[in-house]
């Protein structure tokens, strides 16, 4: 008999990237709260509320 330990759970969370960010050929707003900037010709949303919205034009 043996004890076996149990690994640490709750470890999927570590598989969440947050910093990705989505490109796409055309962009748009998706929430009031998307921001539309330009730099260097290349346009990008970043948004506050949901960083999920933030995107690159490519
Ligand atoms: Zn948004």
């Amino acid at each position: 008999m043996s004890f076996s330990p149990i690994p640490g759970v709750g470890d999927r969370e570590s598989d969440r990237q947050e910093m990705e960010m989505k490109v796409t050929p055309s962009i748009r707003k998706r929430c009031e709260n998307c921001k539309m900037i330009r730099r260097k010709g290349v346009l990008r949303i970043i948004c506050k509320t949901n960083p999920r919205h933030k995107m690159r034009q490519g």
